[in-house]
C-alpha cells in the first residue's frame, strides 16, 4: 500500500476540511456520560447498560455436584488402579435433594446437578456401570480415578468476584449470569432521549402520492429505526415546515425534553435551510466538512444544553455518518464502555490505482467462497444509492491518499457493528 500523503496537503482539500478521525475524537470528547440510573427486572434488562459492577455473593455452583447421570462412589485407597470393581448401591440422589454420607466402598445412584454426598469422591457415568440383576450393585470394568465427573464448588463463579462490569451492554448471557448468582434486578443507565425532525420542501411522506420534483422522506425512517435499535427513546416531531420560526419552535420544544437533537439534510455549505440558522440562534453550531466519502457535511452543536447533530441529507451519507459518528457519540452518552465500532481486516477483491483525497466508507459484501473473506464493492457507490447498504453486509474503509493492489488488507466494519 502506497501512501501518497502529498496530495492531501493541497490547499484544495485541506481548506477547512477535517479528518474523520479528528471529527470522531471531537465528538467523543464532547459526549456527556449519563447521570440518571434506574432499576430494571432481569426480563427488561436486555440491551440496557449496567450502571454499576455486579458482584456475586455466592459460589456457583454452591456445592460439589455431579456432571453426569450415573453413580457416585466413596473410593478408598484399595480401589485405585483396580479393574472390575463392584459396589453396593445404598442411596438415590436426584437433583434438588441431598444424599446421606457414603461409607467407603459404597455407591449412590446420582443425577446431573445433584450434590455429591459426604464421603463420595467420584462419579461414573451410567453407561460405564453394569447394574446387577436385582439392582443392588454396580460393576465397573475399568480402573476408576478420584474426582471424575465432579463439578467443584465455585467452578463457574467464585463468591465475591465481579461478574459483570459497569458500562456493559447487557446480552442474554449476561442476564443469565446475573440470575445464576441470585441477582433479581439490575441498575442500568436511563435511556437517553433523542428528538428528531426533518425539513426539506422536496420531501413527501411514504404512503402519499409523489408530485413532480418531490421525493419520499426515507431518512426519517432510517434515523428513527437506527435510534430505536440502539436503545434510544425517540421523540419524533416529523416534518417541520422549512421556516425559521417553525424550526426554532421545534428545536426549543425538543431542547427541554431531550439529551440529543438530530436532523438530516440542510447542513451543506450554502444550503437554503433554516436548521443551521435556528441552531446557531439558540445555541452553537460547528459545520464540518469531513474528508470522507460519502457524507462530507456534518453539523455538531448545542441547543441550550442539549447536544445537536445534523446529518447530511443524501440517504447513504446520512446512514454512514450516523454509523461512524453519531453511533459512538450516542453509545458514550448511554454509558456504554464499548462505544467504538470494531473493524476486522479483510482482503479486497479490488484495487485502487488512483489515490483519493477523501477516505471512503464503501459498501461491501464479503465473499467466503475462496476460503478467506474477500470484500467486493457494490458497483454504484453514490451517496444517493441506498440499495448499496441493503446489498452490503458491511463497510470497508478505503484509506485516503493511498493506492493498492487487489488483495490488500483493509478495515472492514460489519453492519452489525455500525448499527447497534
Ligand atoms: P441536503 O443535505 O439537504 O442538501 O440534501 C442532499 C440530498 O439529500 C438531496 O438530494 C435531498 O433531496 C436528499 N434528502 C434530504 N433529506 C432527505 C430525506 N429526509 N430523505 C431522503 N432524501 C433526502
Ligand atoms: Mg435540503
Amino acid at each position: 500500500m502506497k501512501n501518497q500523503a502529498l496530495n492531501c496537503d493541497s490547499p484544495v482539500f485541506n481548506q477547512s476540511m477535517m479528518s474523520a478521525d479528528s471529527a470522531l475524537d471531537f465528538l467523543l470528547k464532547a459526549a456527556l456520560a449519563p447521570s440518571k440510573t434506574e432499576a430494571v427486572d432481569l426480563d427488561d434488562a436486555l440491551g440496557r447498560i449496567l450502571s454499576e459492577d455486579i458482584n456475586s455473593s455466592i459460589n456457583v455452583p454452591g456445592f460439589d455436584n455431579s456432571a453426569m447421570d450415573g453413580y457416585t462412589i466413596a473410593l478408598g485407597n484399595e480401589h485405585l488402579n483396580k479393574t472390575n470393581l463392584r459396589f453396593s448401591i445404598v442411596d438415590r440422589i436426584p437433583a434438588g435433594s441431598t444424599g446421606n454420607e457414603l461409607s467407603e466402598g459404597c455407591a449412590a445412584r446420582i443425577f446431573t446437578g445433584a450434590p455429591i454426598p459426604k464421603g463420595a469422591n467420584t462419579v461414573i457415568m451410567q453407561e460405564e456401570c453394569q447394574l446387577s440383576e436385582d439392582g443392588s450393585q454396580i460393576t465397573i470394568d475399568r480402573a476408576i480415578n478420584l474426582n471424575e465427573n465432579i463439578r467443584p464448588t465455585g467452578n463457574d463463579i467464585v463468591e465475591g468476584g465481579v461478574i459483570l462490569q459497569r458500562g456493559r451492554q447487557l446480552q442474554p448471557q449476561d442476564i443469565s449470569l446475573a440470575a445464576s448468582v441470585g441477582v433479581g434486578g439490575l441498575r442500568v443507565f436511563s435511556k437517553i432521549k433523542v428528538g428528531v425532525f426533518f425539513t426539506g420542501d422536496e420531501l413527501v411522506e411514504p404512503g402519499k402520492p409523489l408530485t413532480p420534483g418531490k421525493i419520499y422522506n426515507s431518512n426519517r425512517y432510517a434515523l428513527v429505526a437506527l435510534l430505536k435499535q440502539v436503545g434510544c427513546e425517540v421523540i419524533n416531531l416529523g416534518n417541520i415546515e422549512d421556516k425559521f420560526a417553525s424550526t426554532c419552535n421545534a428545536l426549543s420544544e425538543l431542547c427541554g425534553k431531550c439529551d440529543l437533537i438530530m436532523t438530516t439534510g440542510g447542513v451543506s455549505v450554502g444550503e437554503e435551510d433554516h436548521v443551521k440558522g435556528a441552531v446557531e440562534s439558540l445555541g452553537e453550531l460547528n459545520l464540518w466538512k469531513i474528508r470522507m466519502k460519502p457524507g462530507k457535511p456534518l453539523a455538531f452543536g448545542k441547543v441550550g444544553n442539549t447536544a445537536f447533530i445534523g446529518l447530511p441529507g443524501n440517504p447513504v451519507s446520512s446512514f454512514v455518518t450516523f454509523a461512524i459518528f453519531a453511533l459512538p457519540f450516542i453509545k458514550k452518552m448511554q454509558g456504554n464502555s464499548k462505544h467504538q465500532s470494531n473493524a476486522i481486516q479483510v482482503q479486497t477483491n479490488f484495487d485502487c490505482k488512483r489515490a483519493k483525497p477523501r477516505r471512503e466508507y464503501a459498501r461491501a459484501r464479503l465473499d467466503y467462497s475462496t476460503g478467506s473473506a474477500q470484500a467486493n464493492l457494490f458497483p454504484k457507490q453514490g451517496s444517493d444509492v441506498m440499495s448499496s447498504i441493503v446489498w452490503a453486509d458491511g463497510i470497508i474503509e478505503i484509506p485516503e491518499n493511498t493506492t493498492f493492489e487487489a488483495g490488500e488488507l483493509l478495515n472492514y466494519y460489519p453492519l452489525s457493528e455500525l448499527t447497534r
